[in-house]
């Protein structure tokens, strides 16, 4: 099919099903392409010369070559373009920001409507995979060995190109299950956790050994690995929830986000949970704007909540998290309430939550991270009532014993400190993701993994 068709083709958003019907379950909202849909959108590529989108991709995938030989019916190409530079192409075209990342740098995007990349991406793979495609691995073909410790995305990034490389990789998490927070975290109405699975089923399947409910410091210590490994990648993710240092905050049915997802999801895999998070006929309050709020919310109304409500200090055009998002949100049936920041946790004699206490807030000058500041209201103080308060205000690194033990530093806000091979302070342990970046993107996370593959295949093999 000819290119440049976007003057006769506008941008279309794979099917969603409705909110009525999607939010009696956790499964995906949207519909993957048909044949014929992926072509039609791939065509209206302009096919630029230094394509903005490449750039502004963090894998730098080639996205216009993919697009191209979709639009041509060139599926196999597509998928072999596609991943190459990215490990797990039908995830990240599920859950990237996109409107952020690649189609925000589409030159298409000034009014005839951005190409839909990342729901092509999802595509590529998945009408690849249906048509017995594979990611190709060459078996172990040398004698090196490396521990990776933490199976989220970064993790499993880099062991995807260790293993292209020919090298053994054993991969320790602490979770009964590999995925980090793509299968503890992000809800499955976003990203389905069989896609998750298939992945590291392939892993194990090209010679990866998965060793899970290991916790490194604790089950095993990390001279065990080092021991016995020529390199160590860590990628143990940034899970201490920020709090807002309010009153009462201690109280009972006060919650972090990602203990509530995380035991949410274990219900959902008839793991062990802590009923303490079931909230079914509760009325649920929500403090953050960004798109954990917005997962917490939309897990609360399918969990059969009362009353579902996000408190959000600024406006709505200020909220950090995807546009896409929020309007998901928002059509599921959570409620906003903006220019709300928290004061105080009203608790009954039992210590329960009951309330919370809000002050309004106005817009300021925009502050160092070119955000609009945010000033309290005197005397404009109001109750939102509640049985269950959730945070989402954004997480940080934890800096387990491990690492100081070992040499290994971090900076002053618990990051792991590197060089530019990836290298941590101690010599042959790596570092990438979440917990060398702060809290971050699958993307972000598996390009560091990638990245950092990349290093240390040159200094184990050259
Ligand atoms: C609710 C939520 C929704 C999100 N939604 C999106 C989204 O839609 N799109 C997006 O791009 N990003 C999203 N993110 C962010 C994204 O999930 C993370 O940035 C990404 O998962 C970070 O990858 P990572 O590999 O660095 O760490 P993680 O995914 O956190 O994985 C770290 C792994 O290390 C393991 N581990 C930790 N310590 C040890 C130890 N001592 N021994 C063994 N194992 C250990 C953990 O169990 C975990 O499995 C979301 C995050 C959250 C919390
Ligand atoms: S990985 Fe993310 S940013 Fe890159 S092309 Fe895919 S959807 Fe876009």
């Amino acid at each position: 099919m000819e290119m440049q068709n976007f003057i006769n083709l506008e941008r279309i958003e794979p099917q969603k099903r409705e909110s009525s019907e999607r939010v009696e379950d956790f499964k995906e909202i949207y519909e993957v392409f048909s044949v014929e849909e992926a072509s039609n959108q791939a065509s209206r590529c302009v096919q630029c010369g230094d394509p903005f989108c490449h750039s502004k991709c963090p894998l730098h995938n080639y996205i216009p070559y993919w697009l191209k030989s979709i639009s041509g019916m060139k599926n196999e190409l597509a998928f072999k373009l596609s991943n190459e530079s990215n490990p797990f192409p039908e995830i990240t075209g599920r859950i990237c920001p996109q409107d952020r990342l690649c189609e925000g740098d589409c030159t298409l995007n000034d009014g005839h409507g951005a190409i839909t990349i990342g729901s092509i991406e999802t595509f590529i793979s998945e009408h690849g995979f249906k048509k017995g495609l594979k990611p190709e691995f060459p078996g172990i073909t040398t004698n090196k060995k490396v521990a990776i410790v933490g199976a989220g995305p970064a993790g499993l990034a880099c062991a995807t190109y260790l293993l292209r490389a020919g090298i053994k990789v054993d991969m320790y998490d602490r979770q009964n299950k590999a995925g980090g927070l793509m299968t503890y975290g992000i809800p499955g109405f976003k990203l389905d956790k069989e896609v998750v699975a298939r992945r590291v089923r392939w892993l194990e399947d090209a010679g990866m050994s998965l060793h899970v409910n290991c916790e490194i410091g604790k089950d095993i210590t990390f001279d065990d690995i080092a021991s016995d490994h020529d390199a160590i990648f860590i990628s143990i993710g940034a899970e201490s929830s920020r709090k807002a240092k309010l009153v009462n905050e201690n109280a009972q049915n006060v919650f972090m986000a990602m203990d509530f997802l995380r035991n949410i999801q274990k219900k959902l895999f008839s793991e062990n949970y802590d009923h303490q998070y079931d909230v079914k006929g509760k009325n649920v309050v929500v403090i953050g704007g960004g798109d954990t709020a917005m997962d917490c919310l939309r897990t609360s109304i399918r969990e059969e909540a009362k009353s579902v409500k996000c408190l959000y200090r600024r406006d709505k055009y200020n909220m950090p998290g995807s546009k896409k998002e929020f309007k998901n949100a928002r059509e599921e049936g959570a409620m906003f309430v903006y220019n709300a920041s928290p004061k105080e946790i009203v608790v009954n004699s039992k210590n329960e939550v009951i309330a919370i206490e809000m002050q309004k807030t106005m817009l300021s000058n925009k502050d160092a991270s070119g955000r609009a500041g945010v000033e309290i209201v005197k005397g404009s103080e109001f109750r939102v009532e509640a049985d269950i308060i959730i945070f989402a205000l954004g997480f940080s690194p934890s800096s387990p014993t491990f690492l100081a033990e070992n040499g290994i530093e971090v900076n002053k806000w618990g990051g792991i400190e590197v060089n530019t091979d990836f290298e941590t302070t101690k010599s042959g342990v790596y570092a990438g993701g979440d917990c060398k970046r702060g809290s971050d993107l699958v993307v972000t996370a598996a390009n560091e993994g990638k990245l950092a593959a990349g290093k240390i295949i040159k200094s184990l093999l050259s």
